[in-house]
């Protein structure tokens, strides 16, 4: 961390910043500069809280020069992180598509969608059975029912299971059951989920939250990998804004963000982004043109009657088209052959 000091600080002011700094532990390194001094704070281990001094006086700011995260960084760890599960490789130059229902409603429906993903091209299924739901009045999903009906999939169409978990009670039914454990939006720092995420013996799909700003996400990401699951898949979902044309605003630009500061793979999710059809198409090709790792994208083959999220649901003959689109984009945005 950089501490600036206001061009009129006494002596007596740098002085005391510099005693400030030591006292935490740190070593202080004065910078005279043209017409005022900075100190360098060196040596420290992670970040440095500039809450510490940005009060002290004669402070004029403080400019962070360390990143909070460590084992989540790409200065730590410069290889880029592959999640396999199963045959499916999430991340590296790999485009993995998950496709699915918002909510898992029954057998019948769970079978129909999940033959037409498996048609598509889709690598995993996705479909929640415990929901988190802005009213507690709407539709909960089916526990553990739903992922057993979930578990019935994969073993039809070979294709593994990414469903979230809602909390510390459900984590280990879910753990059993899925493939991959998504933590929605609402939960990105439920530090005490997030610690038990660590634990799994599975891979996280971790949710951006949806007023998140990339350094707390990674620091999400950085609960997990700390508590020694390093498989972790950072999830775009569109973050909360002043317009009203769409549910949220998907921040295409985290993902170039995310995948210089990180090895981990990211991947987008532009329904709960769009919150509208017409958009999730052009907003999924956005993604995979900025070399998104995969993308996750509801599938109902009857939207209208859906439980949750009907309206932002692509067609089963939409989502296959747009697999095919996304497939020939990724190669071209990340020059790789294996974008299937
Ligand atoms: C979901 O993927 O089903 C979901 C609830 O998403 P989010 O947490 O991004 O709202
Ligand atoms: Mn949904």
């Amino acid at each position: 961390m950089l501490i600036v000091m206001n061009r009129d600080a006494t002596e007596e002011q740098v002085n005391h910043v510099i005693r400030t700094v030591e006292f935490h532990g740190y070593t202080a390194h004065p910078i005279p500069g043209g017409d005022r001094v900075s100190i360098g704070v060196l040596y420290n281990q992670g970040a440095v809280d500039d809450a510490l001094f940005r009060s002290l006086d004669g402070v004029k700011e403080t400019i962070p020069v360390t990143k909070p995260y460590k084992l989540v960084s790409r200065e730590f760890h410069p290889v880029d992180t592959i999640v396999r599960v199963g045959d499916v490789v999430i991340g590296g130059d790999r485009l993995a598509i998950i496709g699915g229902p918002c909510a898992v409603e029954s057998e019948e429906q769970v079978m129909i969608i999940a033959e037409r993903v498996k048609k598509a091209g889709g690598d995993l299924f996705r479909g929640g059975a415990f929901k988190p739901r802005t009213s507690p009045y709407a539709f909960h999903g089916l526990g553990e029912e739903g992922l057993k009906i979930l578990a019935k999939a994969r073993d039809a169409f070979g294709l593994p299971i990414v469903t979230e978990v809602m909390d510390l009670d459900c984590f280990d039914m879910v753990e059993h059951y899925a493939d991959i454990i998504q933590i929605g939006t609402r939960n990105m720092q439920n530090f005490s989920l997030l610690r038990r995420a660590g634990h799994a013996k599975k891979p996280i799909l971790l949710k951006r939250g949806m007023s998140a700003t990339v350094d707390e996400w990674l620091m999400a990401a950085e609960y997990i990998v700390a508590e020694g699951n390093p498989d972790v898949i950072l999830c775009e979902r569109g973050v909360r804004t002043f317009v009203k044309h769409s549910r949220n605003t998907l921040d295409l630009s985290a993902i170039p963000v995310v995948r210089r500061e990180s090895h981990l793979p990211v991947i987008v999710d532009p329904s709960h982004a769009a919150g509208y059809r017409d958009q999730v198409m052009p907003l999924a090709r956005a993604a995979a043109a900025l070399s998104a790792h995969g993308l996750m994208i509801e599938v109902h083959h009857a939207p209208e009657t859906a439980r949750c999220d009907g309206g932002q649901a692509l067609l089963p003959d939409q989502f296959e088209t747009l697999c095919r689109q996304l497939r020939a984009i990724f190669e071209v945005s990340t020059g790789s052959s294996k974008a299937g």
